[in-house]
């Protein structure tokens, strides 16, 4: 490396070297390539040698302090900095080396403000650096379940950040906004709401506060806007834009606050559910209850799992939450109370059915880790004491404050206000999928019906639904709580008919969210986006609005979009088609409607075979019609099916008339062409194809979040 005496100095003064810093450039450039080098800590003897004459030289501070942050000493990056920041308050990198040293040794919250500082002096010079600062603070902030917070951190740094980095965080983005763990309304992009009825003065404060805003400094956006609310203090477009300050400042408690004034104070009946809806969404966040984790330390596990067998309560799995079981884990569901047989097929009764209350996960000692045996009860808080009386003759005494870092992933957690209302019962392997749905679909009922309506809720005060639908100063509330259980149900791909519930609860009808361009469909937000009208949309805006709703999932407005598209010839190319009509039949599955998802597999196939699909395609559709058959064996349809099938496809495929055969015998059905009855043993090849049939009875397990799991797995 040597440097053109020409060209710019690189203590950023903006001047030629050859007239500003060419006295020390032969010393630095040793340094510096000692540094790049690999030989950090010589260069480091160079640098403080120069150093300790010119303190306050930028090329020297700010190269001393990155050759300290290398070698993750921040506090004397911090210290190195200091002379240079007093002469030159404003020096871009220095700031920005200084909010890196602090970020590291302070944490963000308490960094905030010179991180700000360096954001707003250092990104016209130095955008990379800032993006990817930008991007390591959405990291914390997402750990610390800030999540509309890392969201707008991702979306900032997406700006900035150096090409080769933007694809990655624009992945983050993807993952975040399809996170079936957060709620959707907190997903996607939030936008501010303009504001009317300013001055000229006033407005330019506003102004100031987007500035900030747009330079990521949301911290001191909210404190510049609320001084607004003095003379504007019933302005709910100005609540509602500080509660979006504050949310991506990542203060979600302030933020809920200033929601709810926005929506007690908007005439707009939608605009007030909205705000609302995120202010009752992050008080719930806020609300969650951790389960009661103990630990037992075990001597024989093999001991301890004879006698774990036997207990009915406690059901063995190898299945974990969250995650794959290590090797020399074993896992147990516990059940409130001992599993019986279901009594009535046709309706059984629900409050017989033993229900999930939690886990128990025993760990084998681990040698080279010098660790004993362990075993971890995880367990909703009024069952540990009953809980810890029976399993105490297996495992003795808890250990106290013991705390195992591989349970982060288990312990789950829930809204308070939805403790328990959600019951994940629990079925043995022998229990027919057909009754499998009919539990799924009474436990809905049930909550809809029954549980719901009576929930005192504290986004309603306190009161029920019930009782809130005869006061109209709480309709918007209400209207929002929709939403809240909304955002819960499609956790479990359930379907609400919100339209139904503002109607049953005497609420004004939903309004629809008319957009104009593609512009306004990509921009607008996820509660927007749910009332846009559909069937107005050009083909190509329905494309854009299909992309949307396959990354964000609401099972709801999902099925009135993939209806929309599948109902139109030329919205999606012809390759990708057979993807949608699975989703579109899931959807059915997902409503444990089986007649229809019978009619859209029928759907399927017609259209199948007119886009003219070969062989092995077609053999898909059949695939999932006998899914959806075996759930009924007494389906007249289903032995002609069989048949048909077997004459199509069976004779020439042994492996898969092997396969399916077993998957039949499964369902307690003998294949017609198989009249001798079972020969195959159980566990053979059958498993890859039957997989659970409603697995909307767990919620799905997101990927990489363990931040919202209201049910239990
Ligand atoms: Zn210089």
């Amino acid at each position: 490396m040597s440097l053109d005496p020409y060209s710019l100095c690189p203590c950023e003064s903006g001047k030629k070297l050859k007239f500003c810093c060419s006295d020390i450039a032969s010393d630095m450039v040793k340094a510096l390539q000692l540094h790049e080098g690999g030989q950090s800590k010589a260069a480091l003897k160079i640098l403080q040698k120069i150093y300790a004459t010119n303190p306050a030289r930028a090329w020297v501070a700010t190269s001393l302090a990155g050759v300290y942050l290398y070698l993750e000493d921040a506090a004397s990056a911090r210290e190195t900095l200091q002379p240079l920041l007093q002469e030159s308050p404003d020096h871009p990198l220095a700031r920005i080396l200084e909010a890196t040293a602090a970020l590291d040794m302070d944490g963000y919250e308490k960094a905030r403000s010179v991180i700000h500082r360096a954001f707003t002096k250092g990104v016209k010079y130095h955008p990379e650096m800032i993006g990817s600062m930008a991007a390591g603070i959405a990291s914390t902030l997402y750990e610390e379940e800030k999540l509309v917070s890392a969201r707008q951190h991702l979306a900032f740094a997406m700006r900035f950040v150096r090409d080769e980095d933007r694809q990655q965080v624009f992945m983050r983005l993807l993952d975040f906004d399809g996170d079936q763990g957060v709620p959707y309304p907190l997903r996607g992009v939030h936008n501010l709401r303009p504001l009317t009825t300013l001055s000229a003065e006033e407005d330019k404060v506003f102004r100031k506060s987007v500035g900030l805003s747009a330079l990521g400094c949301w911290h001191e956006a909210a404190a510049v806007a609320s001084q607004l609310t003095e003379a504007h203090p019933e302005n709910a477009e100005l609540w509602y834009d500080i509660g979006l300050y504050q949310a991506w400042d990542g203060d979600q408690e302030q933020a809920a606050v200033s929601l709810h004034k926005a929506a007690s104070l908007s005439e707009d009946f939608e605009f007030a559910t909205s705000s609302e809806t995120l202010a009752q969404l992050f008080d719930l966040e806020a609300s969650q209850t951790s389960e009661v984790v103990r630990h037992y330390a075990v001597d024989s596990l093999s001991k301890v799992l004879t006698q774990f067998d036997e207990i009915p309560r406690l059901h063995r799995d190898d299945r974990l939450v969250g995650g794959e079981n290590s090797p020399g884990e074993i896992s147990y569901t516990i059940l409130d109370r001992d599993p019986t047989s279901i009594a009535d097929q046709e309706n059984p009764d629900l409050t017989k059915l033993p229900v999930v209350i939690g886990v128990l996960v025993c760990t084998d000692k681990d040698e080279a880790q010098n660790s004993t045996a362990l075993c971890h009860m995880v367990v909703e808080n009024e069952h540990v004491e009953e809980m810890q009386k029976l399993i105490q003759d297996s495992l003795g005494n808890p250990l106290e404050n013991h705390s195992v870092h591989a349970l982060e992933d288990i312990t789950f957690s829930q809204w308070a206000d939805y403790r328990g209302l959600y019951r994940q019962y629990y079925f043995d392997k022998q229990t027919p999928a057909r009754l499998r749905a009919v539990i799924g679909k009474k436990n809905w009922e049930n909550i809809l019906a029954e549980l719901w309506p009576n929930r005192p809720l504290s986004g309603l005060d306190g009161k029920t639904p019930l009782e809130a639908s005869q006061i109209s100063e709480l309709s918007y509330k209400l209207a929002a709580a929709i939403n809240v259980l909304d955002a819960f149900a499609d956790r479990y791909n359930y379907q609400i008919d919100i339209p139904a519930l503002r109607e049953k609860y005497s609420l004004p009808s939903q309004e629809s969210f008319p957009v104009a361009d593609e512009q306004e469909l990509s921009a607008c937000d996820v509660l927007q986006m749910l009332r846009i009208p559909i069937e107005t949309l050009t083909d190509d805006q329905a494309a854009i609005l299909l992309n949307r709703t396959q990354l964000i999932q609401h099972a709801g407005f999902t099925e009135k979009v993939l209806a929309e598209v599948l109902r139109r010839e030329d919205v999606v190319e012809l390759e990708r088609m057979p993807q949608i009509w699975h989703a579109y039949i899931d959807l059915a599955r997902d409503k444990y409607d089986r007649e229809e998802a019978l009619n859209r597999i029928e759907q399927a196939k017609a259209w199948a075979e007119k886009s003219g699909q070969k062989f092995e395609e077609s053999l898909q559709w059949e695939m999932r019609q006998l899914q959806f058959l075996v759930i009924d064996p007494q389906d007249d349809s289903l032995i002609p099916f069989l048949e048909q099938m077997h004459r199509k496809y069976l004779r020439k495929l042994p492996e898969l008339e092997e396969a399916i055969t077993a998957y039949l015998e499964e369902h307690d059905i003998t294949p017609p062409w198989n009249t001798r009855g079972s020969i195959l043993v159980a566990g053979s090849s059958a498993s890859s194809i039957s997989q659970e049939m409603w697995p909307a009875e767990t919620p799905q397990e997101s990927t990489g979040s363990k931040l919202w799991i209201p049910g239990q797995d």
